[in-house]
């Protein structure tokens, strides 16, 4: 069960970890001694009890008629480490996507504007467009793909009219 749980099960006060509740061992309900009282751990992947006057974490649990498996969370939330890593990089390459395009639309306005340094934003505008594709070629790859697969048609239908052109 969660560590939320857990201290319900002991009547636990208060929303801070960790949470104080009555040990059921050594006091007795309704007797409060602030110090003495017995302290609900939530760690990463299970709860942890400790009582200040040395009352065995199993004594406690059998008290309100749980065991240590009690005290094991099943996260469903929880993500294997490969699957965080495979998050955390799409993550990563979300955020770079977003940035790329934004200096995009910069470099392409810039070029326009600046007349006198064409080259030079042309060539910052081509390293961008690169990099954006290195990018979306590891974040989106269908989508990239779809998108050459119909620059490659357009491509074809513009050199089949040409040739229709030069025919007629
Ligand atoms: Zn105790």
């Amino acid at each position: 069960m969660t560590a939320e749980a857990l201290a319900d099960k002991f009547n636990a006060k208060g929303r801070k970890w960790p949470r104080r509740a009555v040990c059921p061992v050594h006091q007795r309900q309704g007797q409060r001694y602030p110090s003495l009282t017995l302290a609900i751990y939530a760690d990463e992947d299970r709860s942890r009890l400790w009582c200040p006057a040395g009352c065995k974490a199993d004594d406690i649990l059998a008290a309100v008629g749980l065991t240590w498996k009690d005290t094991i969370y099943v996260q469903r939330e929880r993500l294997a480490p490969e699957e965080y890593k495979a998050q955390r990089r799409k993550q990563e390459l979300r955020a770079a996507k977003e940035s790329l395009e934004r200096q995009l639309g910069l470099v392409i306005m810039l070029r326009a504007t600046e007349k006198g340094k064409q080259a030079y934003w042309a060539a910052a505008e081509k390293r961008i467009r690169h990099e954006l594709f290195c990018v979306r070629w590891e974040l989106e790859r269908e989508k990239v793909e779809e998108e050459i697969m119909q620059l490659w048609d357009w491509k074809q239908a513009a050199i089949n009219h040409g040739r229709k052109a030069r025919t007629a």
